[in-house]
């Protein structure tokens, strides 16, 4: 492909010792003549970090203490690695914007990714999006920040990677003008696809982590099971593409291997198809608009033999009609349910509350805070925190 690539691309990977981190740095690795990692981000795994900085050797890492610092840079000097390491918020919004930077993953999990990946958006960086949280939160500031930066935002969710894959290059002219009908958005059903709801009262962390198909971190592989993850999906791909709640249908397709569809008025729909694996979506988005390999496995549909289909039973999963409502009702709604969420699935992973309580808090908390408009950053930390407040309200309230 010789001069179609003018230089070698430098990225900084938010959430670097995570499941979508590793995967992106894989990824990278494939094609040192392309990539080359400026900066990556760790919390708790201080020793991957380090094995990684090793590795990749960035200019810069980021961890969130004076604590990990001290121990991120002992063993970076033991091994005679030059990274440079900060702190903090502010390390990571710094190694986001940095004007060397060309392409930033946003992989840190949950609300703690929103002011690190806006910086991005702010610099106008290319923005590869895995932090649906982020999105989720502040949508309309978060979009509004994207058109006048310039930025490139470039959807990891596989089924938003597989819907920007299969609207036309013009979707951004509105899904009207440019004969989407709808949107159907793929979902696995998650580990208790099949439980009766009885049985979603006993189920452990362990179980709930343990997804048929993927490979994740714990928030985002509980969300699954709850299938609150499929909801954050929809006011994830609302925002995107410019979509109503009512023009996205979701799919419940046990095999993942179709990641999502566009249906167009003259009764085409496209798919994407692919084995689930996120190094093809993180290929997708790193190389876009060309194609790279990405280390993953042809499709094999002799092996795969059929695909099924099935409605979502919101009677059992009440986290997908949550997250509809949410939708619908806009504004400060989603960074509520988010927020709701998140300290329900800390609590749950703690085994301090059983499943079907996150569906229960996120509800009352919901019910309990106002609809108000964000506009601005502040606004959105503020209904965040307060929806906190009250779910911790509600933990206290029930003994937990
Ligand atoms: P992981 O839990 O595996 O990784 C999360 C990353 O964020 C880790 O690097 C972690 O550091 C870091 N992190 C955690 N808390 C904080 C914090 N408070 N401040 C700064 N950094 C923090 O999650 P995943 O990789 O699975 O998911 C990452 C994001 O991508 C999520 O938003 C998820 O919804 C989304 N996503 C993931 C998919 C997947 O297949 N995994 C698919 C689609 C979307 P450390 O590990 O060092 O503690
Ligand atoms: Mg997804």
């Amino acid at each position: 492909m010789g001069c179609a690539v003018t230089r070698v691309q430098r990225i900084t990977v938010l959430g670097a010792t995570g499941s979508i981190g590793l995967s992106t740095l894989d990824v990278i690795a494939r094609h040192p003549d392309r990539y080359q990692v400026f900066a990556l981000s760790g919390f708790s795994r201080i020793d991957e970090l380090l094995a990684l900085c090793v590795r990749h050797r960035p200019a810069y890492a980021v961890v969130p203490s004076s604590d990990a610092a001290v121990r991120l840079r002992e063993g970076l000097a033991a091994a005679g690695c030059a990274t440079e390491v900060l702190e903090g918020e502010g390390g990571l919004c710094q190694v986001a914007a940095a004007g060397e930077v060309d392409t930033v993953m946003a992989a840190i999990v949950g609300a703690a990714g929103l002011r690190p990946t806006l910086a991005a958006v702010e610099a106008g960086k290319k923005v590869l999006l895995a932090n649906k949280e982020a999105l989720v939160m502040s949508g309309a500031l978060f979009m509004d920040a994207v058109r006048r930066s310039g930025s490139v935002l470039l959807p990891i969710d596989s089924e938003h990677n597989a819907i920007f894959q299969c609207m036309p290059g013009d979707y951004a002219r509105g899904l009207g003008a440019v004969g989407v009908r709808r949107i159907l958005l793929t979902a696995s059903g998650g580990p208790f696809r099949e439980t009766p709801a009885e049985a979603l009262l006993d189920v452990t962390p362990e179980q709930a982590c343990a997804h048929p198909n993927w490979s994740m971190g714990r928030k985002i592989s509980v969300d699954s099971a709850s299938m609150l993850n499929k909801g954050l999906e929809l006011i994830e791909a609302c925002w995107l593409f410019d979509a109503k709640p009512a023009q996205i249908e979701v799919v419940v397709h046990p095999q993942s291997v179709i990641h999502s569809l566009v249906d167009y008025v003259d009764g085409s729909v496209l798919a994407q198809l692919g084995n689930p694996d996120m190094r093809t979506p993180i290929s997708n988005a790193l190389a876009w608009p060309e194609r790279i390999d990405s280390g993953v496995a042809p499709l094999d549909l002799f092996a795969i033999a059929r695909l099924d289909f099935q409605a979502p039973d919101e009677q059992r999963f009440p986290c997908l009609r949550l997250a509809r409502q949410a939708a619908e009702a806009g504004h400060s709604a989603p960074a509520v349910l988010n927020a709701a969420n998140e300290v329900a699935v800390d609590a749950f992973l703690q085994g301090r509350i059983r499943f079907p309580e996150i569906a229960g808090m996120i509800e009352q908390v919901l019910d309990q805070e106002p609809v108000v408009p964000l506009a601005t950053l502040d606004a959105v930390f503020a209904a965040d925190q307060r929806a906190r407040e009250l779910s911790r309200e509600w933990l206290r309230r029930h003994g937990r």
